[in-house]
């Protein structure tokens, strides 16, 4: 599943193959995908944003609209796939020079592509972005630490809440409290400000160590789909420790894997 490091992988590629192209043709494959995309055709691809895993492409259009993108669970962008490549829901073609056409595959069909009226729809009821907001321990401590239900609140369930911080998942939530040294179910109550601040450190860390081998990539792999696993402690039960040895535990809260290390990360709030 598609975190916020392969959204961004995925923006970089877009805006890469796209930006100051004209589209030529829109070829709706999945006809549960709006109609209203047709109108995409003639206008031109001005760039590329993203805020945690929602993507927006400006265009030309009189009107301003957006095109809003979410990869949901399998979703993927590529340039030129092979004509008889399954699950292609939606075909651009380009003008000029560059790839002939952006394809969007989704095995699953929970991702999304749709005109909007700005980017600010397109983003609409998402947080700040766990990378470019840069949130700092003080940030973090007042997004994540406040707010009703903050009493009883997980640690986890507030980096997963992506209305509060926008582009963690899973594997993030795992991979930065480890680097953290705070347990996933810790009590955001319980926290302090150095565990704040080891948080913020721990966030950009995961982010940049993952989006170093993702970015760049004409296709993007996702964890789940197999292959080498290049995490700490995510998907690592049983495994030792990196820093003390002990083995990895898995634990299942509200539905959710984590990973974690019980002597690095000890629970205080239990
Ligand atoms: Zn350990």
């Amino acid at each position: 599943m598609p975190e916020l490091p392969e959204v961004e992988a995925t923006r970089d590629n877009l805006e890469r193959w796209s930006a100051g192209r004209r589209v030529v043709r829109v070829e709706r494959r999945d006809p549960a995908l709006e109609e209203s995309l047709e109108r995409l055709v003639g206008a031109r691809f001005v760039g590329w944003s993203r805020r945690g895993k929602a993507l927006a492409a400006k265009t030309d259009r009189a009107d301003g609209a957006v095109l809003h993108v979410h990869l949901g669970m399998t979703g993927r962008w590529v340039r030129d796939p092979e004509p008889e490549r399954a699950h292609q829901r939606l075909v651009i073609e380009l003008a000029g020079p560059g790839p002939r056409c952006l394809a969007y595959l989704d095995v699953r069909r929970l991702g999304t592509a749709r005109l909007v009226g700005d980017e600010v729809e397109a983003f609409e009821g998402l947080g700040i972005d766990a990378r470019d907001a840069r949130p700092s321990a003080e940030v973090l401590a007042r997004v994540l630490g406040e707010g009703a239900g903050a009493a009883s609140a997980t640690l986890k369930a507030r980096l997963l809440d992506q209305k509060r911080l926008a582009g963690l998942g899973n594997i993030a939530v795992s991979e930065c409290c480890f680097f953290a040294g705070v347990h996933p179910h810790e009590r955001v109550r319980a926290l302090g400000m150095k565990a704040w601040a080891r948080l913020a450190a721990g966030i950009a860390e995961h982010l940049e160590r993952t989006l170093a081998t993702t970015i760049g990539r004409d296709e993007i792999a996702y964890v789940s789909e197999g292959g080498d696993n290049p995490f700490v402690v995510y998907a690592r039960e049983g495994e030792p420790c990196p820093r003390c040895g002990a083995p990895i535990v898995r634990a299942v809260a509200g539905g959710r894997v984590s990973f974690f290390c019980v002597r690095c990360q000890p629970e205080v709030s239990g």
